[in-house]
């Protein structure tokens, strides 16, 4: 199977490096629900690994969960409650959407909170080899002493600003600095008006907590960088990990210090392929919280729509796509996704399967996750002669890929009385007594079942 890798820029041939993939996906910042624009890297995540398991891979998927930042100190001082308590809410909101939007669940889910064993190792590490160093503030990664660094942003070295440093856990491309690996707390910040209760851990080189880049680098190092490594203490044990993804808005500088970061301490290489997907825009500018222009699975329930319409409407563009969300293609993307059900409620119980569709969908899946043509060669198929159970059959297949929850698709159920009331119907067009045939349409209408003629006889499905 071929994948876009941005180290390269390039689509390759995927070679992963042992039996089982190793795949880490940047998880969500528990400080807010989280929205639909996330919601989209999130379901490009498991296609890919979907897509790798239909592909005979074992896959071994970690998602980290950002139990703490800057974000998330500020909101929960806002609200005057701990961390813990502010973070869980949202952590099993994440959870409840996970399912909703069928997603599989990671193998492992860790937390931030919960990994700073690791994180000071690498940090000490770090240290040890005079990349890391000791501000007033807080300890820094010193940019200059990686001469990797810039090459999955592909910026060039001449935007360095020597001696420079951010304590921000985001900034943009024009802060090319040396950045925060671990942060005091406040008190033993030089710049006061940072008033904020935050919590700290003890370290050797002074108690405070981390910076949100090395979270994901100590997180991915621990839990993937070879079984042997323990809390990633056995960093020089260190195997390259074979999938890195997140949103586009991750390259830099969170990825891009996240390989400064790994490689500086184990002296080998972090990612193999890098995989980041194109952002969810509303009205041409990006989703995003600090925009004010978010939806969240729950405001799109409450709008009668199922959460799989969404899931459908992210399959219908490529993941390296832009995709602008509107509540219209939102809704086109039930109408097909209630049209595919109905059609599916109909099928005859699955045998054997077309495998001249199948090879079309595997190939689309295959290049780089071209889910727009799967869903083409899915609706070809739908259309085409083959008897219903063969493409019963292969529509379970696909599904594997989709997630789009056919085979829960329970053989509906005929309102009592209107199966009846079908084939008087078909025997009255029979005989063209088309008024009263048109009579009994409009009575199953308004019994909740609606009738199409074809030329293979009629269709029914529920109306919703
Ligand atoms: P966050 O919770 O902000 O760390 O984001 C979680 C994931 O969602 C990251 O992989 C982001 O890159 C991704 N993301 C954030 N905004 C969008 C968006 N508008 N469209 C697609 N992905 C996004
Ligand atoms: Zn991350």
């Amino acid at each position: 199977m071929k994948l876009y890798n941005f180290l390269s820029r390039q689509i390759e041939e995927f070679k992963p490096i042992g039996k089982t993939v190793n795949l880490y996906t940047c998880g969500p910042t528990v400080y807010d629900y989280v929205h639909i624009g996330n919601w989209r890297t999130f379901v490009f995540e498991d296609i890919l690994k979907r897509v790798l398991t239909f592909n005979d891979y074992e896959v071994k998927h970690v998602m980290n969960l950002t139990d703490i930042d800057d974000k998330i100190i500020i909101k929960a001082n806002e609200k005057k409650i701990p961390i813990q308590e502010f973070t869980e809410k949202y952590a099993k909101a994440f959870f409840a959407d996970l399912s909703k939007l069928n997603i599989l669940p990671a193998d492992i889910y860790p937390r931030a909170t919960e990994s700073i064993d690791s994180m000071v190792d690498l940090i000490q590490k770090l240290l040890n080899k005079g990349i890391a160093y000791k501000g007033e503030d807080g300890i820094y990664f010193s940019v200059e002493k990686f001469p990797g660094y810039g090459k999955l942003s592909g910026l060039d070295r001449k935007n360095l600003k020597r001696g420079a440093r951010v304590d921000s856990d985001e900034y943009d491309k024009e802060s090319w600095t040396d950045f925060a690996l671990w942060k005091f707390p406040p008190s033993h910040k030089a710049s006061e008006g940072k008033s904020l209760r935050e919590p700290s851990w003890d370290a050797p080189f002074g108690a405070g907590r981390p910076g949100w880049h090395i979270e994901c680098s100590a997180m991915s190092i621990a839990e993937l960088g070879d079984p042997s490594i323990i809390s990633g203490r056995k960093l020089e044990n260190f195997r390259t990990i074979d999938i890195h993804t997140g949103g586009v808005d991750l390259l830099f500088p969170h990825h891009e210090n996240e390989i400064a970061q790994s490689e500086a301490a184990t002296g080998k290489k972090f990612v193999n392929y890098w995989m980041e997907g194109e952002h969810l825009l509303v009205e041409g500018e990006k989703m995003a919280k600090r925009l004010g222009n978010v939806y969240t699975p729950a405001d799109i329930k409450k709008k009668g729509i199922d959460p799989l319409a969404l899931r459908y409407l992210f399959l219908s563009a490529h993941y390296r796509s832009k995709l602008n969300f509107t509540w219209e293609s939102l809704k086109a993307a039930q109408n097909a996704l209630n049209n595919l059900r109905g059609e599916i409620s109909n099928w005859e119980v699955p045998k054997i399967g077309c495998a001249e569709f199948e090879g079309k969908f595997k190939e689309a899946i295959c290049d780089d996750l071209n889910m727009p043509q799967a869903l083409a060669v899915m609706w070809e198929m739908v259309k085409s002669d083959y008897p219903a159970s063969a493409k019963h059959q292969s529509i379970l297949k696909m599904d594997e890929v989709l997630g789009l929850g056919f085979p829960d698709l329970k053989k509906i159920e005929l309102p009592k009385g209107t199966k009846e009331l079908i084939e008087k119907r078909e025997e009255l067009r029979k005989q063209s007594e088309f008024e009263e045939s048109d009579k009994l349409r409009k009575e199953l209408l308004e019994m909740g079942v609606e009738v199409e003629d074809t030329a293979k006889g009629p269709k029914w499905r529920i109306k919703k």
